[in-house]
This record gives structure tokens, C-alpha cells and sequence, in this order.
């Protein structure tokens, strides 16, 4: 059946690539992907895969005309070529202009602002400069946040602002200032929508934070919050897919107030990093879940089967080259671990070079288990 299938093409071949390859693969299913070079993690497990840069406009385009649904696993793709695509009578999803409003942070939470979906006080400023005047001014008081309107990935684009002395950490170009939100929990949904307009949505997860370096250390899934306020974020990421109204899965991050609040902070239109633990421990993988709904296919349970413990495993501080992996067979020993390592053949300090989810009905002792892993599967080099 699936040899006469519409072919899905996804732009980007990272990690997040790789796992909907494998999820794509138990169906045999017709996909291929496009990234830079053959030896990113997704090429080896790919129907296809096409060398070319995903932010280039004649490589998108090129590579968009040899399918019929497109999607993405990184946001960051030439949307141009895209819009394009679309007008050449190409399905894509996320449609491209939601795409486009989704990679402008402020773009992004304006369009929160309109629709009256719960998001922290921001004003859009042009650049660094008139945040200072903004402060010079009384418009702006400290603390706040800083966040790029472009590409920021992974807290990059981000700068916490407390004082005088912060603002030479102000970044430049036009920015999204926020209020510094009193966090007591932050937490993520996954939510998945096809054209058929069926919704499903994964059980809330919480991020657990390392107190001394300040990075997320465990991601738990279910989180540990009250019923009502699960059933508010549902409530949220639900509202959120239907008024963006966009095809695919859609991670929706939010912030758990000190005063019981739920705000939203960003999302992502992809499979994301805090639905990594539904490959091991729910119904349906969040790749299996793209899948189905860029292909308008019947979505999948998001039942969670057993909960879980998700650590992202990290380039050793210290090791840049070929990556080894210490440690590894310690690991294999312990019951409910499961590792996935993504493939990347070089490790930098803190590059996520793959991740472990540990399944245990006893959140406590699965956490345990996952800092064993952290403590013993050192990546490094040789
Ligand atoms: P990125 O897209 O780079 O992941 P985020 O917008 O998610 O950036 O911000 C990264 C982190 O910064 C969040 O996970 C949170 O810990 C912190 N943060 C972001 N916005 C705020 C805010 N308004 N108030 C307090 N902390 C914030």
C-alpha cells in the first residue's frame, strides 16, 4: 500500500529526524529528508536523504517538488521557498506562514496576545539600544527578559536581565522583552492535530532542574502537578493548535506560577525534546504522532503505558572529536533503561549526543536509575 503513498519529505536530518525515520520505517513508509551531509544522524535510518541546506531556497525548493507532503524537524528552514512549494499546490505542514510567525518569538506572543491565551507581560522593542532608553525612560524596570526575535535555540537567544550591571549581557537586534516570571514548575504538552481535525494530546511533563547548573536534569513524565492544573494545560495546548489552526504536532511549553498560574512560554511545530519519553513509555511515539498527522492518517493513543524518567545525555565538559562512549555497557545492565544515542560523530562540551529514558511505575527509583546513567555514560573522545 504504501509504495503507491503520498511521499512525506522532512527538512532537516539531526536527531529528531532519525527517530521519525525509525518510526517511519516500522511502516515501511515512503520519506526522505534534507540536510547538509550523509553522515547526520538521520542519513544511516532514511528511506532517502538528500544532501543540501535546509535554509538555502533552491535547495528546499528542488528537494519540496520531488514530494508531496512536507514537514519539518527544525523550524529554522527557508520559508520562502516553502511558500512557493505551497502555491506549486504542495501540502506543508506546519502551513508556511505559521511557520513564519511561530520562528518570531514576538510575533509569536502577540499572536497569544490577541487570542487571549495566558502569556507573560512583553512589549517588542527595535533593538538594545531602546531597551536602554526604555529603562532611561521608566517604561522598563528591572528584572526582566530578553529574548531574541530570530533563532534562538535552547536558551541562546535568552538573557536574563536583573540590573545595571546585566545590561552589557543585552543581546542585539530586535528583541521581546518579558516579565520575569516567578516559576514554580515548568512543564510542556504535546499536542497533534490533522486536516481531518482531530486533536489528541500527551500527558503534561515537568522539567526537574539541576539546582547548582541550572540545566534541566530529569524531564518526568506525568508530571507531579494537581489534576486541575493538568487538565488547564491541556485545556491550553488544545486552545493553542486550533487557533494557530496548524497540521502536526505542536509542543507547547508553559510556566507553572509561584501563584498557581499557567502561562504560556513558546512552541515548537516538531517532535520535541520533552516527548522523547513517549517512544518507551506511551501508546504512540511523538514521531509516529508526526507522521500521522502531516499525512492527515487516524492520530494515535497518547496513553501513557508506564511513567518515565527522560535524561538528555551530553558531550562531556572538556572533549571536542570522534565521539566514544564510556560507560555504555553499565548502562545496558540496568532494568528500564533505554538509550538512544543519536550518531553524531563529534562530541562538543554539551552537545546533546543522544538520551536515555528509564521506565519504572516508581518515579523515585527511575530517577535514581537516570543518574546512574549520568554518572557512568561519560561521552568523550578517545
Ligand atoms: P529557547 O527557545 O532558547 O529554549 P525559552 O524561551 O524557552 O528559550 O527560554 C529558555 C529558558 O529561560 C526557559 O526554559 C526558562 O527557564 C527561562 N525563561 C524564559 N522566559 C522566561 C520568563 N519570562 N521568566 C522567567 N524565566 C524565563
Amino acid at each position: 500500500m504504501f509504495q503507491k503513498s503520498k511521499k512525506l519529505g522532512i527538512l532537516g536530518g539531526g536527531q529528531l529526524g532519525k527517530m521519525i525515520a525509525l518510526a517511519a520505517g516500522n511502516w515501511h513508509f515512503p520519506i526522505k529528508f534534507l540536510d547538509k551531509k550523509s553522515d547526520f544522524p538521520t542519513a544511516r535510518y532514511a528511506a532517502e536523504f538528500v544532501e543540501g541546506n535546509f535554509k538555502n531556497y533552491d535547495d528546499v525548493l528542488a528537494f519540496g517538488r520531488t514530494c508531496d507532503v512536507i514537514s519539518i524537524e527544525i523550524e529554522h528552514v527557508n520559508t520562502e521557498a516553502l511558500l512557493q512549494l505551497e502555491k506549486e499546490g504542495k501540502t506543508i505542514h506546519p502551513a508556511p506562514e505559521k511557520l513564519i510567525l511561530i520562528k518570531d518569538k514576538g510575533l509569536q506572543k502577540q499572536f497569544y496576545a490577541d487570542n487571549n491565551l495566558p502569556t507573560s507581560a512583553f512589549q517588542l522593542l527595535d533593538n538594545e539600544e531602546i531597551v536602554k532608553k526604555e529603562i532611561a525612560n521608566g517604561n522598563l524596570s528591572f528584572p526582566f527578559v530578553q529574548k531574541t526575535r530570530g533563532e534562538g535555540y535552547d536558551g541562546k537567544g535568552v538573557a536574563v536581565i536583573k540590573s545595571e550591571d546585566d545590561l552589557r549581557k543585552l543581546l542585539s537586534g530586535p528583541c521581546l522583552i518579558e516579565e520575569l516570571v516567578d516559576i514554580e514548575k515548568e512543564i510542556a504538552v504535546i499536542v497533534a492535530r490533522n486536516e481531518m481535525g482531530e486533536v489528541v494530546s500527551y500527558p503534561v511533563v515537568e522539567m526537574e532542574f539541576n539546582p547548582v547548573a541550572n540545566l534541566v536534569e530529569f524531564l518526568i513524565c506525568p508530571s507531579d502537578i494537581t489534576e486541575e492544573q493538568a487538565e488547564v494545560s491541556d485545556k491550553l495546548a488544545r486552545a493553542v493548535i486550533e487557533k494557530l489552526d496548524l497540521c502536526g504536532l505542536l509542543a507547547v511549553e508553559l510556566f507553572l506560577t509561584k501563584k498557581g498560574e499557567i502561562l504560556i512560554n513558546e512552541v515548537a511545530p516538531r517532535p520535541h525534546n520533552s516527548g522523547h519519553h513517549t517512544i518507551d513509555s506511551c501508546f504512540t511515539s511523538q514521531f509516529e504522532q508526526h507522521i500521522r498527522a502531516v499525512m492527515n492518517l487516524p492520530l494515535g493513543s497518547t496513553k501513557m503505558k508506564i511513567p518515565s524518567v527522560m535524561v538528555n545525555l551530553l558531550g562531556a565538559d572538556g572533549f571536542t572529536g570522534e565521539a566514544f562512549y564510556d560507560g555504555f555497557e553499565s548502562c545496558l545492565n540496568v532494568e528500564g533503561v533505554n538509550l538512544h544515542l543519536y550518531g553524531k560523530t563529534v562530541t562538543k562540551p554539551f552537545r546533546k549526543m543522544g538520551h536515555a529514558t528509564i521506565v519504572d511505575k516508581d518515579l523515585e527509583e527511575a530517577k535514581r536509575k537516570g543518574k546512574f546513567v549520568k554518572d557512568n555514560l561519560i561521552i568523550k573522545t578517545k
